[in-house]
C-alpha cells in the first residue's frame, strides 16, 4: 500500500503538532514499516481541546439544523464507500485481521454512520401541560458538548463509527485519541469529514500515547464527556481521570464471553459459530465467545466436530482471502496470549489443538488452540486472552451452564444455542451481561446498543441510547398568566 505517515488533526487541517517524535508502525504480519504517525504532546491535546471547544461554543455545528448535520454525515458515508478499498487495506495491515473480515468492519463503519444522520433528525425532548394551571414545561435534548474518544486496535474504523458519527449527530464536537498501534483509518476519516463539509475544529485527531495524550485528554478540565474502549484496567482508569472535574463518562471495557451450546441444538450451527466466537478477527474481539460450555451428552462429538474443523484453518498472510486468523496486534501481545496458553497447560487444562507460536512466518501469528476440560479455578477460564484460543468446559444441567457462565469478572455478552425458545428466554433472562444472542453470534446493527455489566463497564454505543449519551437533557418550566403568591402579602400592604 505504500508507506503512509499522519501528522495531527486539528482545526480542520493536518498541522505538524509539538510532539518531538513519531510512533513507526511496523504490520504485525510482516514486520514492515507501513506508517508514522505523530507522537502527540500534551500541548497537541490542549490546541485539540480548544478547537473543538470554539467549534461548539462559535462555530456552526451545533447551531445547524438535525437536517442540515445528516447531510453532512451521509455525505461522509458515502466518501466512505468510495475510499472503500483504501480503508479497507489500510485495516488490513495495521491491525494484522484477515481482509475476509475486515470488509465487515468498513461496511459496518458506512451503516453506522447513515444510522446515526437519520438521529441527527430525531434529536428531540417531551412536552408537559398538565403540571399545573398555566404551566408549560419543555424537556429539551441538547448537545453534551466536547467529547473526548478514546478508541482501542482490534476495530479502529469501526469502533471509532460507534461513536463518531453518533457523537456529530447530536451536534457535538469530538477529539479523538486513536490507538497508538492503529491510527490511520481515524486520520483518514476524519479528512473524508471535512470533505463531507463538516466545519474546521468539529472533529479533531491527537495520536500518540495513551500515558501521554491519552491520560492529558481525559483528564483535561476542557471536556464535557469521555467515550472510551478499551481494557478493564485503562478504562478504570480512565473513569477516576474523569472524576477530578466530574465529567462523565462511558466506558466499553473487556469481556469473557460464555458461548453456551445445548444439546437440543442445530448443532452444525453451533460448530460454526463456536468457530466463529473465538477465531473471529484472531480472536481479539472484545465479545468473543471465548468461553464455550457444551453440554454432557453431546460433547464428546460436538468437541471433535470443532476441533477438526479449527485444524482445518488457515493462519497467515491477513491479504489472502482464504486466510482465516491473521497476525495479532504486537509482539507483546502474541506472548502474552502464549503466556496464557502455557498457563493453561500448567493448569491442567487438557489440550486438543495447537498451542504454540506459529513458526516460520515473519509476523506475529499463534496457532488455532483449543482446551477442553477447563475448570473456573484456571487463568484461561477467567482472564481476557484476547487471541484464538478457546476454553472448553462440559455442563450437565441448565442451571450448571448458567451458573458458570455467570462466574466471571465481565459481563459484556453472551451467546446460547438452542432450538427450545422457553430455554432460550430462560436463560438470557439469567445471564448477567448486556447483550445477550441466541442461535447467532457476534451479530448486531446500528440500532442495537451495546453496553456491559460488572467489569465490562458502562453507558451505551450504538442504537438510541448511545445517541443519547451524547446529548443532555434540560428542564425549562414556563408560567403563562398570573402565578398564585407564595408567601402571603402581609402587613396591610
Ligand atoms: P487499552 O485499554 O490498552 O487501550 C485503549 C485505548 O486507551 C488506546 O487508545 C490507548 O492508547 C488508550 N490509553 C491507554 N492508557 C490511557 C490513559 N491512561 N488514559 C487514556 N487513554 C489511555 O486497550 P487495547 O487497545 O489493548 O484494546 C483491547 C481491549 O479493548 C480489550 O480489553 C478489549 O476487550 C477492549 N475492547 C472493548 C470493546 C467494547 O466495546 N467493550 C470493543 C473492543 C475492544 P495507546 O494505544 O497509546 O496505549
Amino acid at each position: 500500500m505504500g508507506m503512509r505517515s499522519y501528522q495531527q488533526f486539528i482545526g480542520g487541517r493536518f498541522v505538524a503538532g509539538w510532539g518531538t517524535g513519531s510512533i513507526e508502525r511496523r504490520a504485525p504480519a510482516s514486520g514492515e514499516r507501513i506508517a508514522t504517525y505523530a507522537d502527540g504532546s500534551p500541548t497537541d491535546m490542549d490546541l485539540a481541546v480548544e478547537s473543538a471547544r470554539i467549534a461548539f461554543e462559535e462555530g456552526p455545528w451545533p447551531r445547524m439544523s438535525g437536517m442540515e448535520r445528516a447531510e453532512v454525515l451521509n455525505r461522509l458515508a458515502e466518501l466512505i464507500r468510495a475510499n472503500r478499498e483504501r480503508l479497507l487495506g489500510i485495516e488490513v495491515e495495521e491491525v494484522g485481521k484477515p481482509i475476509r473480515f475486515a470488509r465487515g468492519d468498513i461496511d459496518g463503519a458506512i451503516g453506522l454512520t447513515r444510522y446515526a444522520a437519520s438521529l441527527a433528525m430525531q434529536m428531540a425532548g417531551l412536552s408537559y401541560t398538565n403540571i399545573g394551571e398555566g404551566k408549560t414545561a419543555l424537556v429539551t435534548r441538547e448537545p453534551v458538548g466536547v467529547v473526548a474518544l478514546v478508541t482501542p486496535w482490534n476495530f479502529p474504523a469501526l469502533i471509532l463509527s460507534q461513536k463518531v458519527p453518533f457523537a456529530l449527530a447530536a451536534g457535538c464536537t469530538v477529539v479523538l485519541k486513536p490507538s497508538e498501534f492503529t491510527s490511520g483509518s481515524a486520520f483518514e476519516i476524519a479528512a473524508l469529514a471535512s470533505e463531507a463539509g463538516l466545519p474546521a475544529g468539529a472533529f479533531n485527531v491527537v495520536s500518540g500515547y495513551g500515558a501521554t495524550v491519552g491520560d492529558h485528554l481525559t483528564t483535561h478540565p476542557g471536556i464535557d464527556f469521555v467515550s472510551f474502549t478499551g481494557s478493564t484496567r485503562t478504562g478504570s482508569r480512565v473513569v477516576a481521570n474523569t472524576s477530578r472535574h466530574l465529567v462523565k463518562s462511558s466506558v466499553e471495557l473487556g469481556g469473557k464471553s460464555a458461548n453456551i451450546v445445548f444439546a437440543d441444538a442445530d448443532l452444525d450451527a453451533a460448530i460454526d459459530g463456536a468457530l466463529m466466537g473465538v477465531f473471529f478477527n484472531n480472536g481479539e474481539c472484545c465479545v468473543s465467545g471465548s468461553r464455550l460450555f457444551v453440554q454432557s451428552s453431546i460433547a464428546d462429538q460436538f468437541i471433535a466436530k470443532v476441533v477438526a474443523r479449527a485444524r482445518a484453518m488457515k493462519v497467515g498472510d491477513p491479504f489472502d482471502e482464504d486466510t482465516d486468523i491473521g497476525a495479532l496486534i504486537d509482539s507483546n501481545h502474541l506472548e502474552k496470549v502464549a503466556g496464557f496458553v502455557r498457563g493453561g497447560i500448567e493448569d491442567g487444562a487438557e489440550l486438543v489443538l495447537g498451542g504454540n507460536i506459529a513458526g516460520g512466518m515473519a509476523g506475529h501469528f499463534h496457532e488455532a488452540t483449543i482446551f477442553d476440560r477447563v475448570e473456573p479455578r484456571m487463568a484461561i477460564f477467567r482472564e481476557e486472552i484476547f487471541g484464538p484460543v478457546l476454553s472448553i468446559t462440559r455442563f450437565d444441567t441448565t442451571d450448571d451452564a448458567v451458573r458458570l457462565a455467570n462466574d466471571t469478572a465481565y459481563g459484556l455478552s453472551n451467546y446460547i444455542w438452542s432450538k427450545n425458545i422457553d430455554t432460550v428466554l430462560t436463560v438470557a433472562k439469567r445471564l448477567r451481561s448486556g447483550w445477550v444472542q441466541a442461535n447467532t453470534i457476534i451479530d448486531g446493527a446500528p440500532q442495537l446498543p451495546l453496553t456491559g455489566v460488572k467489569g465490562s463497564g458502562f453507558g451505551y454505543e450504538m442504537g438510541q441510547a448511545g445517541f443519547e449519551e451524547f446529548t443532555q437533557l434540560k428542564t425549562l418550566l414556563i408560567q403563562t398568566g398570573s402565578r398564585a403568591p407564595v408567601f402571603p402579602i402581609r402587613g396591610g400592604q
